[in-house]
């Protein structure tokens, strides 16, 4: 499929979820009770790939004194964000930036909290490490999730797939490995759980496809996209102990 129709169509599946792609509100506050930062703090944020902002909302709550800049590549996502910030009186601290978050134009040395919750495989967890970095501040803090094998001997089929689709897939003990590499210490880590999967993400956006799929009645490309998503909850629900 043309790139162009896939994105198209894809911001149109997910532009009305609450959230992009697994996770929580509890986990959201769980990484960022193990980041240690003084939530109270003046704290200077940016939550890269932040879709609808998920993330970015739950943080500005949170942080009552942080100033948060939310980055995704796309600006339809960007606006559901600033329609969700203002509607949770949150607005005048979150600004946005339709910007790639190998790219960003923020200055080096200016975050406290760099946060990205199933986005950064979209620039490669180890590029994205590199990229990142600079602009946190000495001690400044990086919470990111990304996809990992939960056991060293996945079954071939699941094997696969995510090879196929994210060849950087690993286990967390070679994800931890590369952020050490990349010079970052381990704060802490932990697994998304079945319902940060199924009940947030998958389910919300299967029932979301029925409308969907009548927008883009006439066009291949959505039931390609259709058949793409069934197949990857499919696989997740047959192999969710083999990954996260
Ligand atoms: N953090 C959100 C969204 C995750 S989905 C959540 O957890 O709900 C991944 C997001 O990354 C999408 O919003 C997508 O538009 C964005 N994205 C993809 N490539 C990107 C890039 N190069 N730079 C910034 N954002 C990107």
């Amino acid at each position: 499929m043309d790139e162009q129709k896939l994105f198209s169509l894809l911001v149109d599946l997910h532009r009305d979820g609450a959230r992009q792609g697994p996770g929580s509100e509890a986990d959201t506050l769980r990484a960022l009770a193990l980041s240690g930062v003084d939530e109270t703090g003046a704290l200077r944020v940016a939550d890269v790939g932040c879709g609808t902002g998920a993330a970015a909302l739950v943080l500005a709550q949170q942080l009552p004194n942080a100033r948060i800049t939310a980055a995704d590549l796309f600006q339809e996502f960007l606006d559901v964000l600033a329609e969700r910030a203002a509607a949770a009186g949150v607005a005048d601290r979150i600004s946005t930036l339709a910007e790639s978050m190998d790219a960003l134009p923020l200055a080096p040395d200016s975050l406290d909290l760099l946060w990205s919750e199933g986005a950064i495989y979209n620039i490669g967890f180890a590029n994205g490490l590199e990229v990142l970095r600079p602009h946190l501040r000495t001690g400044g803090v990086l919470a990111v999730s990304e996809l990992t094998w939960l056991r060293p001997d996945p079954p071939e089929e699941i094997r696969d797939f995510w090879e196929s689709q994210y060849p950087e897939i690993a286990t967390a003990a070679e994800k931890i490995a590369t952020l050490e590499g990349a010079g970052y210490d381990l704060l802490g880590y932990f697994t998304l759980s079945p319902s940060s999967w199924l009940d947030h993400y998958y389910g919300p956006t299967a029932q979301r496809l029925p409308a969907f799929r009548e927008r883009h009645a006439d066009e291949p490309e959505a039931d390609e996209l259709i058949a793409m998503e069934d197949r990857e909850v499919a696989l997740y629900r047959r192999f969710q102990d083999h990954y996260s």
